[in-house]
């Protein structure tokens, strides 16, 4: 392989399309990005991916680049051998069922790999992130959704629909609330942002707190994710225990995962993970007060080290992981 050859990838994500070109040692030598304009629909969605796949490869042709596939990561299950997205994307009216591998792939005269965007995310970590050197990696995508990704001795672990790794969808009370999938109780109607979000103000509905009057101006629907973090930082005691309910909820369903796949690491990515106050560690505390300790003595858990760059990385790696 010339040293000259870069992978290419793109990361569709509900509001931005992120995008750029890495080298063999997974150094980014050009990222940007777009807003998605889920709500425009599939088709404009299409000819904005195809434009941008097009303004990337002519910018590596430019710079004397050789790209030999394109890697595409998408919301939803998607069909990896075909390139077609065969589950729901939620925000994206159309989305499913576009065979987004085959449209590339003759547009642009060169082959295309779709894949999931939190699998491509877990593919990035174990190549280059959070997990190099390990074989067997769990990693969760923390966001306004609850994603996963499941590599196990080294492989990408789609199951027999190129389903797996749906682990925001592991129920941890029969109970708990609706989620969207149609199930209740759902590790993502705990601890996404929007669940987490939803839980605070339902507490402060019944006043705020004076570390949320001051970071709120006195109006509860101030209230994001960031604003909660912030409340830890300062002290809050209401905003402590809805970050450390939901770390218990989240080292509950992820003490049964560790159990069931005695995984190396388990890696927690997305803008949850990274705002601190403590999160992983009350999460690291619950794995190991549940799971067996045979499966937690060797576990680490850590936090993902490429940020929102994982996603199109993993996409442009796409091509080695299913050689
Ligand atoms: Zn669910």
């Amino acid at each position: 392989m010339p040293d000259d050859f870069v992978y290419a990838g793109l990361d569709i994500g509900g509001t931005n399309i992120k995008y750029g070109l890495v080298d063999q040692k997974g150094k980014v030598l050009l990222k940007d990005q777009r807003p998605t304009m889920a709500g425009k629909g599939a088709e404009p969605l299409l000819h904005l991916v195809t434009n941008i796949s097009e303004r990337l490869l002519f910018h590596a042709a430019e710079e004397d680049y050789e790209v030999k596939w394109l890697g595409v990561g998408t919301p939803g299950s998607v069909d990896s051998r075909t390139g077609k997205v065969i589950g729901l994307s939620p925000n994206i009216d159309g989305w499913q069922g576009m065979e987004i591998g085959r449209i590339l792939s003759e547009r642009l005269n060169m082959p295309v790999l779709v894949e999931n965007d939190v699998n491509a995310m877990a593919l990035a970590e174990f190549r280059f992130g959070a997990a190099i050197g390990y074989q067997s990696i769990v990693c969760v995508a923390l966001g306004t959704g609850v994603g996963g990704g499941v590599i196990i001795d080294g492989k990408l672990w789609r199951g027999a629909n190129h389903s797996a790794g749906e682990l925001g969808h592991v129920s941890i009370n029969p109970d708990g609330p609706e989620c969207r999938c149609g199930s209740r109780g759902c590790i993502e109607t705990y601890c996404s942002s929007l669940a987490m979000i939803e839980r605070t103000k339902t507490i402060l509905t019944h006043g705020l707190s004076p570390i949320f009057e001051e970071i709120l101006d006195g109006t509860l629907e101030n209230l994001t994710i960031r604003k909660l973090f912030k409340a830890v930082k300062k002290g809050d005691e209401i905003a402590r225990e809805v970050i450390e309910e939901t770390a218990a909820y989240l080292g509950t369903g992820l003490a049964g995962i560790v159990n069931l796949l005695n995984p190396d690491i388990v890696v927690l990515g997305g803008g949850i993970a990274e705002a601190g106050g403590g999160f992983i560690e009350a999460v690291t505390a619950e794995i190991r007060k549940r799971a067996f300790v045979s499966a937690t003595e060797h576990l680490r858990i850590a936090r993902a080290t490429l940020g929102n760059d994982a996603g199109f990385i993993g996409a442009a790696i796409l091509g080695e992981a299913v050689r």
